[in-house]
């Protein structure tokens, strides 16, 4: 079953990564203030841990765990007898709002922020911004995330499928993509764009307080944790207390986790 990741998903996710990055330099939404290459290389080095833990922990783990759901019909599918197609439509559906969920809990648990707060330090929001996590957040969503693709009852095909769904929008809506307006905002009523995302970045807590959501704009709609219409150009991405980019090295930022958090991290 990872073969489906490692073949179909990694070519689909690769040819997204690079037409997003082409893009993202010809339509820029955001102005850049820091080196773009500098950039490139200090997110693909902390991604690296991270990256390596979802293919060889996380995956596996899940994929072990939806195995267990296919041998003792467990999970909330079984409790039903849909077609495939709809059963898909719902884990889907579970999967997003468990991180939906997840990403929330991340930015209310000052131990998980430790780990959060690595990728939101990031100066400039594009798409290698997509991939800056700190291994430890990948941990820890190991538990989260297998717990919520076991109970779902969600096949090993699913959730691989889902994860291909998930890095795929995670790329997009952390590019620094300008869309059409009209065409950006028809997209927004069912997934996270660009500027939704741009938003849960800024260094206003009010701002970074709201959407939360990963593929499905749905779930921050329901929660009543959506913010929208900010202009891009006012907005300021980062974290207050992390404001000089200069001490944000690869070495800091995979130590941050363990050493002291600076308060307060959020303007208000
Ligand atoms: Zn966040």
């Amino acid at each position: 079953m990872h073969s489906l990741f490692d073949t179909i998903g990694a070519s689909v996710l690769v040819v997204i990564f690079l037409v997003l990055f082409v893009l993202e330099t010809k339509l820029q939404l955001r102005k850049r203030v820091q080196l773009r290459f500098k950039r490139i290389f200090i997110n693909s080095i902390v991604s690296l841990p991270a990256f390596m833990l979802l293919r060889f922990l996380m995956l596996p783990i899940i994929v072990f765990l939806c195995q267990l759901n296919l041998s003792y019909h467990f999970g909330f599918t079984y409790l039903f007898d849909f077609p495939y197609w709809a059963e898909t439509i719902i884990v889907f559906l579970i999967l997003d709002y468990g991180n939906y969920l997840w990403h929330w809990l991340n930015h209310k648990f000052t131990f998980l922020w430790r780990f959060h707060l690595v990728h939101h330090t990031d100066h400039d929001l594009d798409i290698t911004t997509a991939f800056r996590f700190h291994f430890g957040e990948m941990i820890g969503s190991v538990f989260f995330r297998g717990a919520i693709s076991f109970l779902s009852g969600a096949t090993p095909a699913q959730v691989i499928l889902y994860e291909i769904l998930f890095e795929a929008a995670t790329q997009f809506h952390h590019s620094n993509l300008k869309l059409p307006v009209r065409f950006e905002k028809f997209l927004n009523y069912f997934i996270v764009t660009p500027k939704m995302h741009g938003i849960h970045h800024s260094i206003v807590k009010a701002e970074t307080n709201s959407n939360y959501s990963v593929i499905f704009s749905l779930w921050d709609r329901l929660h009543g944790t959506m913010k929208a219409n900010i202009n891009q150009d006012s907005i300021v991405i980062g974290e207050p207390s992390y404001s000089n980019p200069e001490e944000l090295t690869v070495g800091y930022l995979l130590k941050m986790p363990f050493k002291k958090i600076r308060q307060p991290t959020k303007m208000d």
